[in-house]
């Protein structure tokens, strides 16, 4: 694809290494490269959209299939009984840094509120 490709793309497409945790039909999941948490894993959508409102534009079966996709991914990490925290930076405010859609699961350890 073209030069504008974000990292996550190279990542889908297999032009740059990660850690894959969890694949299926609608999302990819691997660990983030600088963890804040001992599980720290993105999940993007394999349809591109740059951050949750392009969601807006999406049937329900695809969005559904991405948050299927966290879910399944959380639950193949072994997240399910202690729990975990889903975020999802959308935009300058919310310091998104990759201009690709991308919850991170974080867990591990207690996380705390507010997160700042
Ligand atoms: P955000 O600030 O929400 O856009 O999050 C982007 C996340 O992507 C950060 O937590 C980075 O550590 C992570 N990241 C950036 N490049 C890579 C990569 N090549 N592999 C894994 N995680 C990455």
């Amino acid at each position: 694809m073209s030069g504008s490709e974000t990292i996550f793309e190279r990542i889908l497409h297999g032009g740059a290494p990660a850690d894959v945790v969890y694949e299926d039909e609608h999302v990819l999941a691997f660990r983030d490269l600088r963890p804040q948490a001992p599980v720290h894993v993105l999940v993007i959508p394999k349809k591109r959209a740059r951050n949750l409102s392009d969601l807006r534009e999406w049937d329900a079966t695809g969005a559904g299939g991405f948050i299927r996709g966290v879910a399944a991914a959380a639950a193949s990490l072994g997240l399910e009984e202690a729990g975990y925290r889903v975020v999802m930076n959308c935009g300058r405010h919310g310091q998104q840094s990759v201009d690709y859609l991308h919850a991170h699961i974080l867990g591990g350890r207690q996380l705390h509120w507010p997160p700042g």
